[in-house]
């Protein structure tokens, strides 16, 4: 343990990690006139999963949880530039779903649960999805589904208006602060952050795929492990068409374009969790053989290796996030484990980390389903659409 510099002052929340949730907790904090510090163990804000993500944002979900979550970020996510002064890179492109047989009246089921939340949604056949977007081989599918509020953001660009706007409310922003060592005192912790001192009444764990580890350095259970996901970059194609986020629910495989790249990505169901390094070439072959036999012409496509790259999912048990107070440990929040949806949520989770610290509980959204107690009793959520 490194050597502790006296005096570097009290907060009243730390939180813990710099990506998109982070950042709008600080903000949201700080803006409701708490003091604040962001500890972030690199030496820039949004260099972990949040620059890594493929920065998809959707309302179709299943769960109404993640339906609410999705939608307030949304609308946030929308005006970002009108009351951050940051454009959020928030583009309309779409999620498209083609869906299988078997899938189809579950699949219908969440259209209802999304418009019941007043999510814009629309049910095409194969045919309308065919001619809108890129061409797709319909076998075994029964239909689509098309958001058209849903599209894609800059998660960097949001993290530090966030950021930003947290610091003009007085956040601290400590970068190169690891926390590496978090303990508990009669009424505050003490935490060590690149060997300083900090005192606060509430930790926020916004640490991502670390969220297990830091939860492990104060004693709290948190059940979220680190799991790789890659993202395949095609060769710059002039004249490309902007395609939406396209998701073969069948195979798991999706795609959108990037300009004038496509990104193309795929869960490997089998990959062990852990902080294993480097992209999974061998899972390549089977991800494209899922893209070419759903969408015969990306055989054509080139691959750019080296615009390619890998990130971690935070997974939980039930692949949904944490969010919320510990009812066991006092001055301990939660706001980890989005299993590969954190960026679309973090305005949303902002908010409910705030309402939880400054007025006794999250009332906007209720995100009791989300609370970490719930792996204990086996109240486990299952929404059909993580990707
Ligand atoms: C390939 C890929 C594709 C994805 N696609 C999407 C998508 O399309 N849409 C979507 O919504 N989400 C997507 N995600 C998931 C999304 O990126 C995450 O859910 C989101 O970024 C989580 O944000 P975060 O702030 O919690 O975590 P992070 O961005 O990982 O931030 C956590 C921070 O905590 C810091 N930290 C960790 N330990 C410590 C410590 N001990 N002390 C101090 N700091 C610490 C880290 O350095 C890091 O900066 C994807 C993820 C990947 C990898």
């Amino acid at each position: 343990m490194g050597s502790i510099t006296p005096g570097h002052g009290s907060v009243e929340v730390a939180v813990i990690g710099a990506g998109i949730v982070g950042a709008a907790c600080a903000y949201e904090l700080a803006a409701a006139g708490l003091q604040v510090a962001v500890l972030e163990r690199e030496p820039v804000p949004a260099a972990c999963s949040t620059g890594l993500s493929a920065a998809g944002v959707r309302v179709q979900w299943t769960d109404p949880v993640n339906v609410a979550l999705s939608l307030h970020s949304i609308e946030v996510l929308r005006g970002f530039a009108a009351e951050f002064g940051v454009d959020s890179g928030y583009r309309p492109v779409g999620y498209l779903f083609l869906v299988p047989e078997q899938d189809w009246p579950d699949h219908l089921a969440g259209v209802e649960v999304q418009r019941a939340a007043g999510a814009p949604v629309q049910v095409l056949s194969l045919d309308d999805a065919a001619r809108r977007f890129a061409p797709f081989d319909p076998t075994g599918l029964a239909g689509a589904t098309f958001g058209p509020i849903d599209g894609v953001v800059d998660p960097h660009a949001v993290t530090m208006g966030y950021l930003r706007r947290a610091r003009e409310h007085g956040a601290q922003l400590r970068l190169r602060a690891e926390v590496t060592r978090i303990e508990r005192g009669a009424d505050a912790w003490q935490l060590l952050a690149g060997g300083h001192e900090v005192r606060a009444r509430v930790v926020v764990n916004a640490s991502g795929a670390w969220a297990g580890r830091v939860g492990a350095l104060a004693g709290v259970p948190v059940p979220v492990e680190p799991a790789r996901r890659m993202i395949w970059s095609t060769a710059p194609r002039r004249g490309r068409a902007t395609t939406p986020l396209t998701v073969d629910v069948a195979s798991g495989v999706y795609f959108r374009s990037e300009g004038e790249r496509l990104l193309l990505g795929r869960s490997n169901p089998d990959e062990q969790p852990g902080f294993v390094t480097g992209i999974d070439w061998e899972f390549l072959e089977p991800t494209l053989a899922c893209a070419v036999a759903r969408f015969p012409w990306f055989a054509q496509e080139e691959l750019d290796a080296r615009a390619s790259w890998y990130g971690y999912y935070e997974l939980t048990p039930d692949h949904n996030g944490i969010i919320g107070a510990s009812p066991q440990v006092t001055g301990w929040v939660d706001a980890s484990g989005f299993s590969g949806h954190g960026v679309q949520q973090a305005p949303a989770v902002g908010r409910a980390v705030r309402e939880e610290i400054v007025d006794g509980r999250a009332h906007s959204i209720d995100i009791d389903p989300l609370r970490g107690g719930r792996f204990a009793t086996g109240a486990h959520r299952h929404d059909r659409h993580v990707v």
